[in-house]
């Protein structure tokens, strides 16, 4: 049986160096169950190290959390990864630890802090996880697609680190899934902007990074369950699933 899923899937955690402190684990699936959220997804830049502390915060509660990353390709493009598992996650998070150089200095892009599902600090990433990595945008999108993770283009409305201001154009060959609108953008007025990329799917999300956004932007799909496999076939339009709306 098929029912409506509100999913938030772009999200930040207190591991992002520009994230507020206070994204806990637990702070976020309280924020998101209020807002009435189904599924978010746990997006830090190129990272997933707090992925696991925010399932298992979900653990005793109805919302689905799918583990994920923000990739920076380097074209300095914001790409989406979206798993069932935690282990996919850490797969695509090796490669990009493999091809992302440079230390992070905490003073100037804020710490990085690594914690479990009680916010207790396991630790600080020392990665430069604010930088580019190494890849291209296609050879990231291929290492995500290879995992069967879910590749959607991140808030391609802004003019900063979205694929059409720094590519100029979105490459026909990319196997992305959808395109990502920022909160500040409509898709009626995304239909208007961008006619030549109607074929795509495009997904809400809140971009969030600090606790009050989550929610803030969000896609309701029609969906059997919430897993990545429904998911791609709701935004490809298949077996009766699909996008219902892109509010919020
Ligand atoms: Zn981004
Ligand atoms: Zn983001």
């Amino acid at each position: 049986m098929l029912r409506t899923f509100k999913a938030d899937l772009h999200i930040h955690t207190c591991l992002s160096p520009c994230a507020d402190l206070n994204m806990s684990p637990r702070a976020i699936v309280n924020r998101a169950t209020e807002r009435g959220l189904d599924v978010i997804g746990i997006s830090d830049h190129n990272s997933s190290e707090n992925a696991p502390a925010v399932m298992k915060a979900a653990c005793n509660t109805a919302l689905r959390v799918l583990p994920g990353m923000e990739v920076t390709s380097r074209e300095e493009v914001h790409i989406l990864a979206v798993f069932d598992t935690v282990d996919k996650a850490l797969r695509l998070q090796e490669i990009v630890y493999e091809h992302l150089p440079g230390e992070n200095d905490a003073e100037s892009f804020g710490l990085q802090v690594v914690v479990n599902e009680d916010h207790d600090v396991l630790g600080f990433n020392r990665r430069l996880l604010a930088g580019a990595t190494e890849l291209a945008v296609e050879q990231v999108v291929e290492h995500i697609c290879g995992l069967e993770g879910l590749a959607i283009a991140a808030h391609v409305d802004r003019e900063a680190f979205g694929i059409i201001g720094q590519l100029g154009f979105i490459p026909a060959e990319l196997r992305l899934d959808a395109l990502e609108l920022s909160a500040n953008l409509s898709p009626a007025e995304a239909r208007r902007r961008f006619p030549q990329y109607a074929g795509f799917a495009f997904v809400r999300s809140s971009d969030a990074h600090f606790v009050t956004d989550i929610g803030k932007a969000w896609t309701s799909l029609l969906l059997s369950e919430p897993t990545t496999r429904e998911i791609r076939k709701a935004l490809h339009g298949e077996d009766g699933r699909r996008v219902v709306a892109e509010d919020g």
